[in-house]
């Protein structure tokens, strides 16, 4: 079975929203692509941690599937993001970034990782994903995660990675502030000019849209009853999608195959926003993923006009 090799955070997470905040909760890109995408295939991750990072947490991603030979333990505190949400849950305005260990943090992969056939290159410093991307020999799909953070500090560095990408997954502000570009159409012709075929747009509650060689497919995000806190749902969506995808190696990535790939990131990130942090991904399992996949194909069922 193919697996994944994923580089991004590992976090701890401050997080305010109107329906609670909670304080230095365990998050990070890298957690919760993993907790998502190994729900499908085995994760190899790529990460760094600090001293005050609990074992607990490391012990309970080894036992789901989550190669942790990747990570290091850096001389210092983890990662800290602190983000507030309106009601307005699609915003995140970012409160703080402390990059602690991440600062001098080298990856270096173990041999085990180096014939990896997909790659994720999780939200982080994208030179720190192009040292990924560069140590694995012959990868078949490489997707890309950014954000605001980096797309302000180091744009050029982040084209660079993408252009050796098959895919981006972004949110839709952030294609905006990417490409300088309003519309989502004109939008996808610049990144795909830059490199990728694939475009996958997260609009948030709105749901996704990707953007290949042929017309546009749309998912709607699934109305809920309960949202409490939309922080890492992008990562998850990332997750399904990848995760999705290398279960179905053997097969032709067909534009079907990305479709389905859309939903399943839909189903895993609608889990992540019903509670604060990890809280829904850790009761997950595969019955419960299906259940939701059909829900999302009533969700869009409507019969042809005769
Ligand atoms: P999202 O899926 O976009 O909501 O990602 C949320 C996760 O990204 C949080 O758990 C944060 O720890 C992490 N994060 C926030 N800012 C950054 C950053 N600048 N680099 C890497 N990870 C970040």
């Amino acid at each position: 079975m193919s697996s994944i090799v994923v580089v991004g955070s590992m976090a701890f997470d401050t997080i305010e929203t109107p329906f609670g905040k909670q304080d230095k909760i365990l998050g990070g890109s890298a957690n919760y692509f993993s907790l998502s995408a190994s729900q499908f295939v085995p994760v190899k991750c790529v990460s760094v941690v600090g001293q005050d990072f609990p074992k607990e947490h490391l012990d309970l991603l080894k036992s789901r599937n989550i190669d942790l030979a990747g990570v290091r333990h850096g001389d210092g505190d983890t990662f800290h993001w602190s983000g507030r949400y309106g009601y307005d849950l699609n915003e995140a305005q970012t409160l703080g970034t402390e990059l602690n260990v991440f600062e001098t943090f080298e990856p270096e992969l173990p041999e085990s990782y180096r014939d990896a056939k997909y790659v994720f290159l999780g939200n982080i410093a994208p030179p720190l994903q192009m040292k990924v991307l560069e140590q694995v020999r012959k990868p078949q799909f490489v997707a890309l995660d950014s954000m605001n953070f980096w797309i302000e500090g180091q744009r050029d560095a982040l084209i660079k990675a993408i252009s050796k990408c098959n895919a981006v997954v972004i949110n839709e502000g952030e294609v905006r502030q990417l490409t300088e570009k309003y519309n989502m159409v004109d939008a996808a012709q610049v990144i795909r000019k830059w490199g990728p075929q694939i475009l996958v747009v997260k609009r948030g509650e709105y749901g996704a849209v990707l953007f290949d060689h042929g017309d546009p497919f749309c998912v709607p995000g699934l109305p809920l009853a309960e949202v409490k806190d939309p922080t890492g749902a992008g990562d998850t969506f990332a997750g399904g999608f990848v995760g999705f995808l290398a279960s179905q190696a053997n097969t032709s990535l067909s534009r079907e195959l990305l479709r389905r790939a859309v939903v399943y990131g839909s189903v895993l990130a609608s889990f992540t926003v019903q509670d604060f942090g990890f809280g829904e991904l850790l009761k997950l399992s595969r019955e419960k993923i299906e259940e939701r996949y059909r829900r999302f194909v009533e969700l869009t069922r409507f019969t042809r006009v005769a």
